[in-house]
This record gives C-alpha cells, structure tokens and sequence, in this order.
C-alpha cells in the first residue's frame, strides 16, 4: 500500500511506537481458544508447553526488555537474547544469564 517502487520493501512489523520491530517478543502465553480447538481438530498436542505461543509483538531496541541472554558454545558459538515487550515485562525479575554447553 503506497510503497514507493525501489524501496526496500521489509516483512517486519514495525514495533508500537512506530520504529522497525527488530526484535520478536518471547513471552509464552496461552493459545487462544479458537487455536487450540484447530490443533485439536488437526490432531496436534495442545497440552503444557503445546498449549502455548509466544507473544511475537513486534519490538525496537528501545522498547524491548532483554529478559535472558543464553550463550551456546560450541562449534558455532552464539548468543540468543530473549526478550519481552512492556506489558510481559512488568514485574519481571532482572535479566539472567544462562550458558549452554554441548
Ligand atoms: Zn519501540
Ligand atoms: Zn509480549
């Protein structure tokens, strides 16, 4: 809609406040009741950690709040960061950092 022809066009949805939402919200809430009858219809597992979903609210560096950082080490050593939009981060305790070793 009212793309100008040339510009980049990016498949991420911008964050609240209007910036490029970078980052995904990792906060587990439960599914919705119409998703849950689909997977159950379809056959799939909607119990303990199938019945939910992360929030995926589109996040800027601004608005996200790093809730864990988890380093993997290894033969391709990365760090993942989880993080939560504001309404999953209130009354979150501070950040923790958790390692992982193969
Ligand atoms: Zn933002
Ligand atoms: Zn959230």
């Amino acid at each position: 809609m009212g793309e100008a022809p040339g510009e980049p066009v990016s498949a991420k949805k911008p964050c609240a406040c209007g910036q490029p939402g970078e980052y995904l919200c990792d906060a587990l809430v439960p599914l919705s009741r119409e998703e849950r009858l689909r997977r159950a219809v379809a056959g799939l597992k909607v119990g303990g950690l199938a019945g939910q979903a992360t929030c995926d609210a589109p996040l800027c560096e601004a608005c996200r709040t790093k809730v864990s950082n988890t380093f993997v080490c290894g033969k391709n050593p990365r760090m993942d960061s989880m993080d939560y939009c504001p309404t999953h981060a209130r009354g979150l305790p501070p950040p923790k950092l958790t390692v992982v070793s193969p």
